[in-house]
């Protein structure tokens, strides 16, 4: 017999909760320390009625024309994680509680502008020199942090990466780590540390993520 829609999640997102656990256990780390973001970019809102059924409540989207539809309709903590576009920023900030890209302060000026609810910000970490799956090369983050903490109204809460293609993730995370370590000495609120999707979350965790961002494994490939 077909399995529905709603076997499949409960099945895909209790597996991936084992593997949190696991992957948490063998670095030493307690899995309450560990949030899961369900992705849910291009899935519909039935899925997502689904999964907040099923009580996740932190969904993850890429982008604004996507998630401005269904972030009203489910009460839930809404991230944003996908490259900004200045002229989205207005409704992005209609509809997400946290940004996890933020990689220009011109962005955040824009934010600071048009949010009238506070957002926790991560500041996305630029990994291997080219732009194309966005961030901030390192020497920039400072001062990109420090216009951000100024601001009594949004919160910076950690930093942000993708691994980059071609690139081992275990040697991504391992850099992401040693950055962020440095980074909390200057900014100690800002203690998350969102990395690691489907394919590479475990070693993300095994390198101190506290954000983990899941689509695919839990909902199917897009
Ligand atoms: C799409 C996306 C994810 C989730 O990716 P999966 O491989 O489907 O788990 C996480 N983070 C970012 C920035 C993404 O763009």
């Amino acid at each position: 017999m077909a399995i529905t829609r709603k076997e499949e999640l409960t099945q895909n997102l209790s597996d991936i909760k084992s593997r949190i656990s696991t992957a948490s256990l063998n670095s030493g780390r307690d899995h309450n320390q560990i949030s899961l973001i369900v992705v849910t970019k291009t899935f519909p809102l039935s899925d997502v009625q689904i999964l907040n059924g099923l009580g996740v409540n932190d969904f993850g989207e890429n982008r604004d024309d996507d998630a401005r539809t269904k972030a009203p309709e489910i009460a839930a903590r809404w991230h944003f994680q996908g490259q900004i576009q200045s002229n989205k920023l207005k409704s992005i900030c209609s509809w997400a509680h946290v940004i996890h890209s933020l990689d220009d302060a011109r962005h955040f000026e824009i934010i600071q502008r048009v949010a009238s609810h506070s957002i926790d910000i991560f500041l996305q970490v630029n990994l291997d020199g080219s732009q194309n799956r966005g961030g901030v090369v390192v020497e920039s983050l400072y001062p990109l942090a420090e216009k951000v903490e100024e601001d009594p109204n949004h919160h910076l809460v950690g930093l942000m990466a993708v691994a980059p293609l071609g690139v081992e993730p275990n040697v991504a995370f391992s850099e992401l780590h040693a950055i962020h370590s440095a980074f909390i000495s200057e900014f100690p609120a800002a203690s998350a540390l969102s990395a690691g999707m489907s394919g590479d979350f475990e070693t993300a965790i095994a390198h101190g993520a506290t954000h983990v961002r899941i689509g695919s494994q839990i909902l199917g490939s897009r």
